[in-house]
């Protein structure tokens, strides 16, 4: 049989007459003759709502305790919509990530899938259940839960179709596809009906997050088709698969925005070599992630200041990490912003045309938006910028190279 994976996200199955909806919508696909198996995100808001009531208990959780929390949203709705299945007379079992067999790095909150073992998910389907399986969770060598990143049901729903070998993986969600920019942000965001998985990543890195991006990297490893379609009607959504170089048109295919970005800068550190090692090492150490980094040098020349941009959540561990090691380098001080944004622009057709680069800062200078940093690469440019000018960027951005073309 045919096997489906489908993927609902939290406002698909936000509320019960959204999960009766669901569970219609997953028995018609069981009854055309698939075996199906549905990945869950938790209900609506629900994680937010954790994260909330956990924050009135402590600033400082305990990451075995976080993830213990926050993987019993995805509990919560997988039960329910097997039940919801249940009502509507057809066999179903609800599975944890780790009944699932979902194995993640040893590492809270942000683990990564490492591997997993099917034979429970096809001992269910081959009793002819549809099998529900919670999102956004595993389980590490330890035994114990872990949460694989904000927005991670995406992932183990690619992961999953990948181990069982389907053809695509349905992702249902609130949108109808992969628009040109945020739909809710840009009025006139045109739906894509193909992006590359390139594109794809790095518009899901760059803020734009209707996909989580490993879901994407994952998909591409396997050569797995990704349908990105609306939970609430039929038409069909965006395809995120190879694509051709028949079916590249645009030179830009995407503008997105990041509002979730700090930057840090150390300032006046001496100019030697290794201060930028052993700065991006100790942060290395401390599992931050950093994204674009400058240095520039002090016209005296023995001089220089370093910038470099962090998860807003790993702000505060970023400057902690940076002071120590600015007071080891003897520089002047450290000093960060969290009130910035990144917007990019993203398209392959960018490698073969020249100039791209300029016209996007001819476009933001002409508005009075100051660019404060830069990154490049073939199918990208990002400009961190002030947050409050984001928006303006993202629709002065989009009609220059999308919707005023
Ligand atoms: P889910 O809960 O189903 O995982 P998300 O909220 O994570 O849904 O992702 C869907 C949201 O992504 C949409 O509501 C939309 O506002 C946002 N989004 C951001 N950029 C884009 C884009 N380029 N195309 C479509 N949606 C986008
Ligand atoms: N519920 C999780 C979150 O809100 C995972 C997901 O929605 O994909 O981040
Ligand atoms: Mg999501």
């Amino acid at each position: 049989m045919p096997i489906v994976v489908q993927k609902y996200g939290g406002t698909s199955i936000g509320s019960i007459d959204r999960i009766k909806k669901v569970a219609a919508r997953i028995t018609a696909t069981k009854a055309a003759g698939n075996d199906v198996v549905v990945i869950v995100s938790a209900m609506g808001e629900t994680t937010d709502e954790l994260i909330d009531l956990l924050k009135q208990v402590t600033d400082n959780p305990d990451p075995r305790e976080y993830d213990m929390l926050l993987s019993t949203g995805e509990q919560v709705s997988a039960a329910l919509v097997t039940m919801a299945i249940h009502s509507l007379g057809l066999k179903a079992v609800s599975l944890t990530g780790w009944q699932a067999g979902v194995h993640t790095e040893d590492i809270q909150s942000k683990a990564r899938i490492t591997h997993i073992h099917l034979d429970r998910i096809n001992r269910e389907l081959k009793e002819g259940k549809i099998v529900v399986v919670t999102g956004f969770q595993g389980i590490d060598s330890r035994g114990d839960i872990t949460t694989i990143g904000r927005g991670g049901s995406d992932t183990s729903a690619v992961v999953i179709a990948a181990a069982l070998e389907a053809d695509v993986c349905e992702i249902y969600t609130d949108v109808d596809g992969v628009y040109t920019a945020d739909p809710r942000i840009i009025k006139d965001a045109k739906k894509l009906k193909y992006v590359s998985y390139d594109e794809m990543l790095e518009l899901a890195s760059l803020g734009a997050q209707v996909l989580h991006p490993r879901s994407v990297e994952c998909a591409k490893n396997y050569g797995l088709v990704i349908h990105l379609r609306s939970s609430m009607s039929d038409v069909e959504g965006t395809y995120i698969k190879e694509v051709s170089e028949m079916e590249k048109k645009d030179v830009v295919s995407g503008v997105a925005i990041d509002t979730n970005i700090a930057k840090v800068g150390i300032l006046k550190v001496p100019d030697k070599p290794g201060i930028a090692a052993k700065l991006f090492r100790a942060l290395g150490d401390e599992k931050i992630n950093v994204d674009m980094i400058i240095q520039s040098i002090h016209s005296a020349g023995a001089m220089a200041d370093m910038a470099f941009t962090v998860n807003k959540t790993d702000t505060k561990k970023a400057v902690d990490v940076t002071r120590k090691v600015a007071r080891e380098l003897g520089a002047e001080g450290v000093a960060s912003d969290d009130n910035v944004a990144k917007v990019s622009i993203v398209g392959v057709g960018m490698i073969s045309k020249p100039g791209v680069a300029g016209t996007m800062f001819d476009v933001l200078g002409r508005n009075g938006i100051n660019i404060e940093m830069i990154s490049t690469s073939e199918i990208r440019i990002s400009c961190v910028i002030k947050a409050d000018q984001a928006k303006k960027a993202m629709e002065l951005l989009h009609k220059e190279f999308i919707s005023g073309k």
